[in-house]
């Protein structure tokens, strides 16, 4: 007899609870105690009983000398390419504004983080386009240190590590990576901000590292949400559902449609082979029913998820308030933008993209006011300054005014 159907109510279906437990918390603050005592002898420690090698800094050298499939070789570089156009983009927009009037001069420019780290991960895949997606951009902004830590020395990732201007290369993963890179390793000096995914002995180690470091986004496992019609490919979102959850077995794809015949079609290609199946029934695949096009958008503006592929003609893109990364139309496959589309493929997860954005390049640059003052603005600025001053009973604050008007 054939299973019961596996396609869920859009309206009652929730993201399943992901937070990281306490006890991981306090796990990955003990191995950050050990090193913040311990320094370098430490970190070699941890990393001897995580990965059975003593860290080390590897020379980059120059991208083309990486013996890579040739094929390989080229696509890393045309990614780049496009990686760079996009972040080339967005640098423009970062111009300094001013405004000359109402007593002065007042504005604000864009200023590059000095140091940064890039954490890319390597324990189960080396990640060659994270190299590229997180390298980049801080190159772009003007970062002078970009320091990358990775567990992995595939030489893919050396070679995109170079070819997006990494200024040194260590082997070293974990959480002992991040410390590296906040307080410091052997000739490594701190950096004031570390990007990059991981597993969650990374994702927490940056969070608890935060007094010390700027982070990106605690991105959590991937997830994808597809809107769709009954008119869409199944063959193609049926690949993107899986490649998704290929990321991590805690990556999730729903995908959402008002038109029942069209799930059920999907459910019976899932049901019909074996590795799919077990996604399906393990939720890393999750069919869910809306009642209509107004539906799925509320579904997905409550979801925010990280990437979202519109399928569906019917909803037009300018509905969609929450997401991390849009994909417009069944063409715009997430693999696309996970290597080479050009958008970066850091983004929110677990709901954050309704408060929360992807790496880009002004996430490496602070934004710094200024003003100057005329001696007219200084007697403007007084009358309105010391009422303030005096509400607030902070008499030198006063004073500094009123020695001036
Ligand atoms: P990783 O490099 O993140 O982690 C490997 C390191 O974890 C090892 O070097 C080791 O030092 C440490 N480690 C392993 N077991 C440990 C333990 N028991 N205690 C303490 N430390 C331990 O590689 P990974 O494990 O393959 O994970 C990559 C992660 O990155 C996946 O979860 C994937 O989903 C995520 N990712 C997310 C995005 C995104 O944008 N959201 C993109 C790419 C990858």
């Amino acid at each position: 007899m054939a299973d019961k159907s596996l396609i869920q109510c859009a309206s009652n279906w929730k993201r399943p609870n992901l937070t990281q437990s306490p006890e991981l918390f306090q796990q990955v603050a003990k191995l950050l105690k050990e090193i913040e005592t311990g320094g370098d002898l430490a970190i070699d420690n941890l990393s001897k009983r995580f990965d059975g090698y003593q860290p080390r800094k590897i020379i980059l050298k120059p991208y083309r000398e990486y013996e890579l499939e040739p094929l390989l070789l080229h696509s890393i570089e045309q990614a780049a390419q496009r990686i760079e156009a996009f972040c080339q983009l967005q640098k423009n927009s970062l111009q300094p504004q001013q405004i000359e009037e109402k007593g002065g001069v007042f504005g604000f420019q864009y200023g590059p983080i000095e140091a940064i780290g890039a954490y890319i991960p390597g324990g189960r895949f080396p990640l060659i386009s994270t190299a590229l997606m997180t390298l980049i951009p801080a190159r772009i902004a003007g970062c002078e240190r970009r320091v990358a830590c990775s567990p992995s020395v595939h030489p893919a990732i050396l070679a995109a590590a170079s070819l997006a201007g990494a200024t040194e290369f260590w082997q070293i993963g974990g959480a002992q990576a991040v410390a590296a890179m906040a307080y410091g390793y052997q000739t490594m000096l701190p950096v004031q901000m570390v990007v990059g995914p991981g597993n969650q002995y990374v994702n927490v180690a940056k969070q608890l590292l935060q007094s010390r470091i700027k982070i990106d986004v605690a991105a959590g496992p991937s997830e994808l949400l597809i809107l769709a019609n009954g008119q869409a490919n199944q063959e193609w979102l049926i690949a993107d559902m899986a490649a998704q959850a290929e990321h991590d077995p805690q990556a999730q794809s729903v995908l959402v449609s008002d038109d029942v015949e069209f799930l059920q079609a999907i459910e019976q290609q899932l049901l019909a082979d074996d590795e799919l199946n077990k996604l399906l029934k393990h939720e890393q695949i999750v069919l869910l029913q809306a009642t209509d096009s107004e539906a799925m958008i509320r579904f997905s503006n409550r979801y925010a998820p990280e990437h979202l592929l519109l399928a569906d003609d019917r909803i037009e893109s300018s509905q969609l308030k929450h997401y991390g990364s849009l994909f417009i139309g069944q063409n715009s496959a997430v693999a696309f933008g996970d290597y080479c589309a050009g958008p970066n493929h850091t983004l929110p997860t677990m709901g954050s993209a309704n408060r929360s954005s992807g790496l880009c390049v002004q996430s490496f640059m602070n934004i710094q006011s200024y003003q100057k003052i005329s001696d007219q603005g200084r007697l403007q600025l007084a009358e309105i300054g010391r009422p303030l001053a005096e509400a607030e009973q902070l008499v030198w604050h006063e004073r500094s005014m009123q020695v001036r008007s």
